[in-house]
């Protein structure tokens, strides 16, 4: 349940909501907008209580009920766009799109290093790169993991970048988040409450993969997870979805991003290297995600994609990127961002 209190709201009045929430059980959270106070009642049973309940307390503007399963990622509880602040200046979400780049994992120091300082001069902002790689078999490379973890931390510390890496373990967040500006939940644990909710727990920002076979809707009220717990700092990732068509890796789903903006006030991002399965359809996706209204993307680059340990045949070359930023600037002008 949404409760709008009217403009110039007290404290007192917003205390008075937060009482009554309590004594029926349920917990609240505030969104301090800047014109309105919302007050989002959650718990499980929120619809067997009359709107009344709420609606006759003082201060109370009006009071809806939240049809969706997802609550305090949905456009009902905030109105306006989120946007999260990372470290060294950058923010996602607002009129710029942010391009997060590097390989998929981190290899070594001069691979990183050099992949880093390329991708920052051809306009990346973000430095990605896997220290811990969820694989799909046991037998496949894991990830550098701890030393992967310094070797981003290093390329923070040198090009003044900020840094995004994947968090697979609860027991790590800590670990991770001191080492990284933005931590990464991987498509394969989009429902991994467990970690959801330490994530959640962390103030570190976070880019919520979509599961590969999950629906929007699913992956909104994973969102909730995160914000449940305080962390507001959520990136959504749209990285393709499991479909009948195998020419590409993955389906990506364009429509994800109008539907979000119309469902939820958190940013997304397009990562169409997961999605495409091939360099060669990586511009093609990138391209088409800005004209739909991603705030950002995600893309896979490699100094010798053929040699690269994981995800090769999907990164880009140095040159391949290099290329591609300057394709997308007129097509981020088209639709009034800039990149
Ligand atoms: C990755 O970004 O390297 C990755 C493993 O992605 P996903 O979780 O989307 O498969
Ligand atoms: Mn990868």
């Amino acid at each position: 349940m949404i409760v709008e209190m009217r403009s110039g709201t007290t404290p007192e009045e917003i205390d008075g909501i937060k009482q009554r929430a309590k004594s029926l059980g349920f917990s609240v959270q505030l969104n301090l907008g800047t014109d309105k106070v919302v007050v989002a009642i959650l718990g499980g049973n929120t619809g067997q209580v009359p709107t009344d309940v709420f609606a006759v307390l003082p201060g109370v503007d009006s009071v809806t009920r939240i049809m969706k399963p997802y609550k305090l990622a949905s456009r009902t509880f905030k109105k306006e766009d989120s946007v999260v602040s990372i470290g060294g200046g950058v923010s996602i979400g607002g009129k710029r799109i942010v391009v997060m780049a590097g390989p998929c994992a981190v290899e070594s120091e001069q691979q990183l290093l050099t992949t880093a300082e390329a991708v920052k001069q051809s306009g990346a902002s973000v430095l990605r790169g896997g220290a811990f790689k969820p694989r799909t078999s046991p037998f496949s490379f894991q990830g550098m993991e701890r030393a992967g973890l310094k070797l981003l931390a290093r390329a923070r510390e040198k090009l003044g970048m900020p840094v995004i890496t994947e968090v697979v373990d609860s027991h790590d967040v800590g670990l991770v988040s001191k080492h990284a500006d933005i931590l990464q939940v991987g498509s394969r644990n989009m429902q991994n409450f467990t970690l959801l909710t330490r994530v959640g727990k962390s103030r570190c920002p976070v880019l919520l993969k979509r599961g590969f076979s999950c629906t929007v809707t699913e992956w909104l009220t994973a969102a909730d997870y995160l914000l449940a717990e305080g962390n507001s700092q959520v990136i959504l990732c749209e990285r393709g979805i499991r479909t009948f068509e195998d020419s590409a890796r993955f389906s990506l789903d364009i429509s994800s991003i109008p539907v979000v903006k119309k469902s939820s006030h958190l940013p997304i991002v397009v990562d169409p290297s997961h999605a495409a399965g091939h360099q060669s359809l990586v511009p093609a996706m990138a391209k088409a995600a800005v004209a739909a209204g991603a705030d950002g993307l995600l893309i896979e680059v490699h100094l010798n994609p053929e040699e690269a340990l994981v995800d090769g045949a999907q990164s880009l070359t140095i040159a391949g990127f290099a290329r591609l930023m300057e394709e997308l600037a007129p097509i981020a002008q088209a639709v009034g961002r800039f990149i």
